[in-house]
């Protein structure tokens, strides 16, 4: 079994505050993390969670950016339980065509109503007449009609999609909430086959997300810098940090050639599909997976199964192979230091993957492109959009461990391929995804909301 080092992760259970949590705060309210001027119309944003997964990270970045070209904006964060988010992690697989329809059962769906109908006073006592909300995925949508009927436009944004039929699971969200979607006067998907049919085209919008080259995610670092972040994490060391968690058998050697993968402990994200590529890749290749601390995101509740299937696949590694896995769970409570650890490993890494089965868009993905790595991703959802492959990534089918292999070995062999792709991938962000262009976007949505 490889050792465990430093706190362990998904072991330590509530004893403090989650992050976003507040001193003394009801737990069945929403809190505000940005909260917007009086006065003059605001644009509101609503989601799940304050850290953690790509929505959080996309809505920091955008409201420095909305804030400082002079908007009105806020951010509340809803109130959840564990009944709560069981239904909306369900809701997401389903749009993912990754969980059996038939289990969006009456009951479910009346908790979810219920636990957002008693948030809807707090809404009602802080949103004026005309303010715009922007719902973001499942987990809000029920507000819709409630906000709409306090006088507010609603636009509804799903960062979620997958390249599935309808009737694998999409369908049977669209169905259960025409109400929620007929209520909203825009709709936002990342790719326009996402969006929900029953909307009417004029009120669908498309926009990518967006990273913040300028953020401490990815800023550039020195190179003493990425090793200071690295030592002090624990992982080129035998050090022990409070908001790390470790695990690996050996320090990761200064000469080892680094394939990472950085996701939420999340089945779709394939982190032991992973780990099995290491079997095959030379002896010198190393690989980092590298996941928020899963207790942390109250709206993930798979994340100990999955980090619990992780350290099985880790277990039945040749002990060679094992050797060269290294696992790393980042805390949320220092958002800064996560940052930068995320942004160190993302520089270390000779090759960034993202072997997900589904995804809507990968941040992740974003972020290692425009540091200039070279990536492998799945040919799937919004990565299509963000990888072209052979220009700037390549694109696996992530079924086929072996093309995954052959893939990840051709970048890792040729230096020069990587450099060429991954200052293409560089330029490349910087010209589609960064924040002025989602809030461009934005400013049509809302227009069309206010129309
Ligand atoms: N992330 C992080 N720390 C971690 C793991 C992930 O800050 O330990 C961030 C990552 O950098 C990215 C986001 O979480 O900004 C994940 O977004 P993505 O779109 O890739 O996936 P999602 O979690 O939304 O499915």
């Amino acid at each position: 079994q490889p050792s465990i080092r430093g706190r362990r992760s998904g072991i330590s259970h509530g004893a403090s505050p989650r992050p976003g949590e507040r001193e003394g705060q009801d737990m069945s309210t929403p809190v505000w993390e940005m909260e917007p001027a009086q006065g003059q119309r605001r644009l509101v944003h609503v989601n799940a969670t304050a850290t953690g997964g790509g929505v959080a990270e996309l809505l920091h970045g955008l409201l420095r950016c909305q804030r400082s070209a002079g908007l009105n904006v806020g951010w509340a964060v809803i109130a959840g339980d564990e009944a709560f988010y069981a239904v909306t992690k369900l809701l997401h697989h389903l749009l993912h065509g990754a969980a059996d329809p038939g289990k969006l059962r009456p009951v479910l769906l009346r908790t979810y109503h219920d636990r957002l109908a008693s948030q809807v006073p707090w809404f009602a006592g802080r949103l004026t007449r005309d303010d715009v909300v922007v719902l973001h995925d499942p987990q809000t949508l029920g507000l819709a009609p409630a906000l709409r009927a306090l006088g507010a436009r609603v636009v509804w944004q799903c960062h979620v999609g997958a390249d599935v039929p309808p009737d694998r699971g999409p369908g049977t969200v669209w169905r259960a909430f025409e109400k929620e979607l007929s209520a909203a006067h825009a709709v936002v998907t990342t790719l326009p086959e996402f969006a929900p049919p029953s909307v009417p085209r004029a009120s669908r919008f498309v926009a990518a997300p967006a990273i913040d080259p300028a953020a401490p995610k990815n800023r550039h670092l020195t190179p003493a810098e990425i090793t200071a972040l690295l030592d002090e994490a624990g992982l080129t060391t035998t050090r022990t940090a409070p908001d790390v968690t470790v695990v690996q058998e050996a320090p990761l050697p200064g000469d080892a050639r680094v394939v990472l993968q950085i996701s939420r402990w999340d089945p779709l994200k394939d982190m032991p599909g992973v780990i099995r590529c290491i079997e095959g890749l030379a002896p010198d290749v190393h690989l980092v997976l590298a996941g928020t601390d899963p207790t942390e995101i109250p709206d993930d509740p798979e994340g100990l199964a999955v980090l619990a299937e992780v350290h099985d696949t880790l277990a039945a590694l040749s002990p060679q192979d094992r050797a060269r896995v290294h696992l790393v769970s980042i805390s949320m409570r220092t958002p800064v230091r996560n940052a930068l650890l995320v942004n160190a490993l993302q520089r270390r890494a000779d090759v960034v993957v993202q072997k997900s089965l589904e995804e809507g868009f990968g941040l992740t993905v974003t972020e290692a492109m425009v540091k200039g790595r070279a990536v492998v991703a799945s040919a799937v959802g919004g990565l299509r959009l963000q990888v072209i492959d052979g220009r700037n990534g390549f694109l696996v089918d992530p079924t086929d461990l072996d093309g995954v292999r052959s893939a990840l070995t051709r970048l890792l062999d040729n230096p020069q391929l990587r450099r060429e792709l991954g200052e293409q991938a560089r330029k490349d962000t910087l010209e589609r995804y960064t924040m002025p262009r989602l809030a461009a976007d934005y400013t049509v949505v809302v227009d069309t909301a206010l129309e």
